[in-house]
């Protein structure tokens, strides 16, 4: 479905992203991961999607906290691979704490990586999908783009900005045959999730089993986590001409959790 197309996934070197990246490779587009962490996992990672799925995959190390490295990212996909056709914003950290307690610091880098990072990769992405007449950009949401819960006003405020932004792209490429929606996962047991726990124990004064229990899968009808495979089939979809008149939506996918 996507074989002459390149898709570039923020935060794909782990959890969600890596799932997207593999899912999008599935269907034949090129790759460009990136993210954080180990050289030498990364590079297994990479060589991975090359060789699982016939497809050339780059790897960039651009800062989502950093514009000049974004725009480097995006000019540099464009250069090796032709084009950027599928762009998904999905690097994303969290931090739990009381809103007076917040570190200023964790505020600025939450608003800069879960947010800003879109704003910026857009805008770098976006004149070669005009130009082609075809895109497709899903931003990696979360069901804390629609409700609240105590102790991540951060995460919270980027994720509903987040969800604005993409409604804001949506109507202004409604014309061109490009696409913008939000996919937003409730709990998917990822490392974003699992490093949470403990943080959220500790301001609630409970047990990690009973954040687990009582607070996770306690918000979640299904009482399961949601996968990561989940989560990459709906992008994979919104990437079809199936999906073509699907834009500006935020889609749900949370076992239940907003239908409350
Ligand atoms: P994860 O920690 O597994 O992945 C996060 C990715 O972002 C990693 O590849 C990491 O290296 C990358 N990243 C972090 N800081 C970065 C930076 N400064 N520059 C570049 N990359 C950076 O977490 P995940 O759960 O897979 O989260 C992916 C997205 O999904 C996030 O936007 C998150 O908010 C969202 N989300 C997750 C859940 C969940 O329950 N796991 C639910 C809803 C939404």
């Amino acid at each position: 479905m996507l074989s002459k197309k390149t898709a570039v996934i923020t935060g794909s070197t782990s959890g969600i992203g890596l799932a997207y990246a593999r899912a999008l490779a599935e269907q034949g587009a090129n790759i460009v991961i990136n993210g954080l962490g180990d050289a030498d996992e990364i590079e297994k990672t990479r060589a991975a999607i090359e060789s699982d799925f016939g497809v050339r995959c780059a790897y960039s190390a651009a800062n989502m906290m950093k514009p000049e490295e974004i725009a480097t990212m995006i000019g540099n996909a464009e250069n090796e691979f032709g084009s950027v056709d599928v762009l998904v914003n999905n690097a994303g950290i969290q931090h739990v704490a009381p809103v007076d307690e917040f570190p200023v610091e964790k505020w600025d880098a939450i608003i800069a990586i879960n947010l800003s990072s879109a704003f910026h990769t857009i805008r770098a992405a976006l004149p070669g999908m005009k130009q082609r007449g075809w895109g497709r950009i899903i931003n990696t949401a979360s069901a804390h783009a629609l409700v609240a819960s105590p102790y991540k006003a951060a995460y919270v405020s980027a994720k509903h900005g987040i969800a604005g932004l993409t409604k804001t792209v949506a109507l202004e490429v409604a014309e061109k045959g490009i696409t913008v929606n939000a996919i937003c996962p409730g709990y998917v047991w990822t490392p974003l999730v699992e490093k949470q726990i403990p943080d959220t124990a500790k301001s609630r004064g409970i047990s990690e089993e009973e954040v687990k229990r009582d607070v996770i899968l306690s918000a979640q009808p299904t009482k399961k986590f949601v996968t990561v495979e989940q989560v990459a089939a709906l992008a994979v979809f919104l990437c079809s001409d199936a999906a073509a008149s699907i834009t500006g939506s935020l889609q749900s996918i949370d076992g239940g959790w907003t239908a409350q």
